[in-house]
């Protein structure tokens, strides 16, 4: 069984988070979401939130997704998940540059990771959680781009 580690912020989970988890999953038997903490006010509460969404929203793929909160370095993460792959989803160029920086980094401390970056569906190329957050807060319809859970946990927030 091989699995692989989807990291990120998932601030919220949307449509092409979910893409690349299908994706990966043609490649690997498992994928482990693994939502990262993030610097705000309340960030326990706000972590336990985002893995909730993750794990309503990629439900539909049953035990082959698991979803995990997780603070420590990618590296040590990955080694305790017994995996050296780590999938991250590519939409632009600047979504290269980015990566190809924290490639640098995590291999210097991992030489053995292996980095699969997997392009988006045209669709999902230009949606990003924060332009979702930002529709949400001003009441905006934000049905098309994540998980109706999602929707729903913003719709009430805002009510
Ligand atoms: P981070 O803060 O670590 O970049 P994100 O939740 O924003 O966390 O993104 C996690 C991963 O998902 C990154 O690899 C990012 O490029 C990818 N991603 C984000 N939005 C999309 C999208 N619309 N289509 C494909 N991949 C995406």
């Amino acid at each position: 069984m091989t699995s692989v580690v989807y990291p990120g912020s998932f601030n919220p989970i949307t449509y092409g988070h979910r893409d690349i988890v299908e994706r990966a999953l043609r490649l690997f038997d498992r994928v482990v979401v693994a939502v990262g903490t993030a610097a705000d006010k309340d960030p326990e509460t706000h972590l336990r939130e985002r893995i909730e969404l993750c794990r309503l929203a990629l439900a539909e793929f049953g035990d082959r997704v698991e979803v995990e909160g997780f603070n420590t370095l990618l590296v040590d993460y990955a080694r305790s998940k017994d995996t050296h792959f780590v999938v991250r989803g590519l939409r632009t160029i600047s979504d290269f540059d980015y990566e190809s920086q924290m490639i640098a980094m995590n291999q210097t401390m991992d030489p053995e990771l292996e980095y699969v970056l997997l392009p988006t569906s045209r669709q999902w190329a230009f949606l990003s959680s924060s332009l979702v957050r930002e529709i949400a807060v001003l009441g905006g319809d934000i049905s098309e781009f994540v998980h109706p859970a999602v929707a729903a946990h913003y719709q009430q927030s805002n009510g």
